[in-house]
């Protein structure tokens, strides 16, 4: 398998509201949908829309939200033979609800993501050992992660982690000393490095300290500013594109996902930036989180229009 995903597989349950519930009060919503959710599952859709083969590892349970899961997942393509369905615990879910300007409010329940141990490394064995590149996010335990990142690079393969939902405490020096890559946004940076980089000049500066923790590489997310990366061929502000933006969910999942595949095809940094930057752009064109990764041709027409 050329790319693992390592993490959260999750039920997203959206609410959509005139406006929010205060506490306490009961109020008419507008309409809802279900979907997939968890930065893993999104991260691992998006790369498989691209064409790549992906494997996901990870646990859901064996309850109606963990059969959607695995069919939104399977019809994207994604491998899913180490995505253990586990009696035990129940399907991570995000219950979130939307009000009509989009601002929202969201609970997560990690159900199986807690669970995601590294027996589940030593069970994806097959497919960690022989990974290109692995996808990691925070959604699962840290020592979790740790133990896939071993495996995949015990087998020359790439660590990329996405330090994401940002860290309370910053990210613990094993976990740096695990990963290749790092892919933070404006928040997450301002957890690892106590300032959240407003525009690419600090961007940069971020991402050149970052990198010098150790790192092959760091790319600093800029939301509608486009990305700065720290790599082995330099440091460079990758321009957005100019999209118009209906729903940023998932824009960095997208991006993840984009970039895991440039890297996969053996792009040079800067270029698989770009390309990751085009995938996280479109993703913002598009309501929902999976649902919104763009296909290998609508992120090569972006391309070629620069
Ligand atoms: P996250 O979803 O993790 O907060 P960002 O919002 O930074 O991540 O989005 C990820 C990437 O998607 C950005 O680095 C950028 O390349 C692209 N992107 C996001 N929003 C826009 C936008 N409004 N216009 C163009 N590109 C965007």
């Amino acid at each position: 398998m050329s790319i693992a995903v390592f993490g959260s597989v999750n039920v997203d349950v959206t609410a959509y509201a005139e406006r929010l519930p205060k506490p306490g009060e009961t109020i008419h919503g507008t309409s809802y949908l279900t979907g997939l959710g968890g930065k893993g599952a999104n991260q691992a859709a998006a790369a498989a829309r691209l064409g790549s083969q992906v494997a996901m590892i990870g646990r859901i349970g064996t309850d109606g939200f963990g059969e959607l899961a695995r069919r939104e997942l399977a019809a994207f393509g994604v491998e899913l033979e180490h995505l253990l369905a586990d009696a035990g615990s129940a399907t991570g879910i995000a219950v979130i609800g939307v009000d009509a300007r989009g601002e929202n409010v969201i609970t997560v329940i990690a159900g199986a993501n807690h669970d995601v141990s590294s027996t589940d490394s030593a069970r994806a064995a097959t497919v960690l050992d022989h990974a290109k590149v692995l996808l990691l996010q925070l959604e699962v335990p840290v020592a979790a992660n740790i133990a896939a990142a071993a495996r995949v690079r015990a087998g020359g393969g790439m660590v990329v982690l996405d330090p994401a939902p940002a860290p309370a405490g910053g990210l613990p020096a094993e976990l740096i000393a695990a990963v290749d890559i790092i892919t933070p946004n404006e928040t997450e940076t301002a957890a690892l490095t106590g300032s959240a980089p407003g525009n690419p000049a600090e961007g940069l500066a971020a991402a050149r300290a970052l990198k010098a923790r150790g790192l092959t590489a760091a790319i600093v997310k800029l939301g509608r500013q486009g990305a700065c990366v720290s790599g082995p061929d330099g440091d460079h502000h990758i321009l957005p594109f100019a999209v118009t933006a209906i729903d940023t969910v998932a824009a960095g999942d997208c991006f993840n996902g984009g970039l895991a595949h440039a890297l996969e095809r053996g792009l040079p940094m800067r270029e698989a930036v770009r390309f990751a930057c085009a995938c996280g752009a479109l993703a913002t064109t598009k309501k929902g989180a999976a649902a919104a990764a763009p296909t290998l041709a609508e992120v090569e027409a972006l391309l070629a229009r620069g």
